[in-house]
């Protein structure tokens, strides 16, 4: 069984819905969602609002914290290496590749590599 975790969203106990009212009778409260798994913002947030109240609040000091960007980035032969993958006849037969967005060179990997979120041909 997954473990339980809340929503990460700073006002999530303030949206008045009957899945927030939890307690006791007579000691209920709206409380912030608390779930096995959220669809939102990397698996915090119950929905976009709240995403939206975490990042109004907090996402210039998080921006700061990882690094703003400062000046245009540009795509370039060096990095524009992204995954993908073929439909075969069916899922089981899919093939993975790593294309170039500005060569279009195309090179077979595995699915391992696909899966690999640190695999990349990228340079720069
Ligand atoms: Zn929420």
């Amino acid at each position: 069984m997954s473990e339980m975790k809340f929503c990460q969203g700073v006002k999530c106990h303030q949206y008045k819905t009957k899945d927030r009212i939890k307690g006791t009778q007579g000691n209920k409260t709206y409380q912030t969602r608390r779930r096995s798994s959220f669809y939102y913002g990397g698996d915090n947030f119950c929905s976009l609002n709240c995403q939206n109240d975490w990042f109004n609040k907090f996402g210039n000091r998080a921006i700061d914290h990882f690094g703003r960007t400062t000046e245009a980035k540009h795509l370039t032969e060096e990095n524009a290496w992204y995954k993908d993958y073929d439909w075969g006849s069916d899922y089981n037969n899919r093939t993975f590749i790593i294309r170039n967005g500005i060569t279009k060179e195309q090179r077979p990997i595995t699915e391992e590599q696909y899966n690999d979120q640190n695999y990349t041909l990228n340079t720069i």
